[in-house]
């Protein structure tokens, strides 16, 4: 017999997603109304406002995708690429990859920017790039890799893209809310983001938005949108504009909790939790390095938000990581790619960004017989 839903009362401080806040929780509990009843209009409305108060953009074209952070991306790269556009991608992590495959079943011709894991791109690397491809459409970089625990700098290569004709496009999935992201400021012309890394809020919802260069590039399409689903000519009317017209059925559920996820982060300030990001990331930085474990990532490119450590000498790291789960319900990450089985990624955002975590997490190891500590 299948028995009631009960899962265990993990803690998470993996890649995502992150504990959510019991108003959170409780928002997804509402009952359900139609997704075309006017207070759901009005709902959408809010969040609309909310992301752009979150992503401190104007840009009208802002809104949500009823889809996980991958069709954030799938939507950004599908919609401002045709075939035979060129792309410049920054890869030195899994999302570089990925957002690379996608390109390319866009029929664009991808320059890719290679870099090691754990590195960033830099201004030097985009300059060379750009005399072997000097007026690109796009160029993609992942803001917060999580794969690797860098935070790639995005505002010093903004005007580089811009002043070779071409535009920026980010991906912030893990930035969003965590660190310091500012798509106006930074003249950003496209960007995504989940809803599962530092808002806290459940996986399965991906805030974009465009600029009106970006707009302006869509209006210009001389081809169709490859995918229906994700054709913004077709959605931008259901989360805007003066008419909505049926499109698909929101995940209502979902969007009552986005909205007051963004409720909580608003209320707390933008600022404010970028800084506790950072101080507890410090914290967990001197108790983890204190136990032995090294930093992958050099320690002015680190992410604050996402830890990406090697144990120290003579550790299992599934074993110990199973046994984190299993005896003690604390999830961190394991490594991806050439990492899997060295690293592991400890994640702090949103909800699980606590001194409490970070105490948790500690004791546990060192209450474990089967962890070595130096
Ligand atoms: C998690 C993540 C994604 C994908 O988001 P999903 O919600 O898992 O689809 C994309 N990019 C980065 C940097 C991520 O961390």
């Amino acid at each position: 017999m299948y028995t009631e839903l009960n899962t265990s009362n993990r803690i998470l401080m993996g890649p995502g997603p992150s504990d959510a806040h019991p108003r959170v929780l409780k928002a997804m509990s509402t009952p359900l109304i139609g997704h075309l009843d006017p207070e759901f209009v009005s709902i959408m409305d809010e969040v609309k406002s909310m992301v752009q108060k979150t992503f401190l953009t104007q840009n009208h074209l802002t809104f949500v995708v009823s889809a996980p952070g991958s069709a954030g991306m799938e939507t950004c790269l599908v919609n401002l690429l045709e075939p035979g556009d060129e792309i410049i991608i920054g890869v030195n992590g899994v999302f570089g990859g990925r957002m690379t495959d996608i390109a390319e079943r866009c029929g664009a011709k991808v320059h890719k920017i290679e870099k090691q894991w754990g590195d960033i791109i830099t201004v030097e690397d985009v300059k060379k790039v750009l005399n072997i491809c000097p007026k690109p459409k796009l160029l993609a970089l992942v803001h917060a890799e999580t794969s690797t625990g860098a935070l790639q700098p995005i505002k010093e290569i903004s005007d580089l893209v811009h002043n070779a004709g071409g535009m920026l496009m980010v991906d912030a999935v893990t930035s969003y809310c965590g660190v310091e992201l500012r798509v106006d400021d930074w003249d950003i012309d496209a960007i995504y983001t989940g809803t599962q890394k530092c808002l806290s809020a459940p996986p399965g919802l991906s805030p974009v938005s465009f600029s009106d260069r970006a707009v302006q590039a869509l209006e210009n399409r001389k081809t169709k949108v490859q995918s229906w689903f994700l054709d913004l000519s077709l959605v931008k009317n259901y989360w805007g504009g003066s008419k909505r017209a049926y499109h698909h059925t929101a995940p209502v559920s979902s969007v009552f909790a986005l909205r007051e996820s963004l409720r909580i982060v608003l209320e707390e300030g933008l600022e404010s939790r970028w800084e506790r990001h950072n101080a507890v990331h410090q914290v967990l930085k001197a108790k983890l390095e204190k136990l032995g474990f090294k930093y992958l990532v050099e320690e002015q490119h680190r992410l604050p938000n996402l830890n990406s450590v090697f144990l120290p000498n003579g550790n299992d790291e599934a074993l110990i990581r199973n046994k984190l789960l299993k005896d003690y319900n604390i999830e961190v990450g394991g490594g991806l790619g050439d990492f899997a089985g060295k690293i592991w990624r400890i994640g702090i955002m949103g909800e699980s960004c606590t001194l409490n975590h970070v105490n948790m997490l500690i004791s546990a190891l060192e209450d474990m017989n089967e962890f070595k500590g130096v």
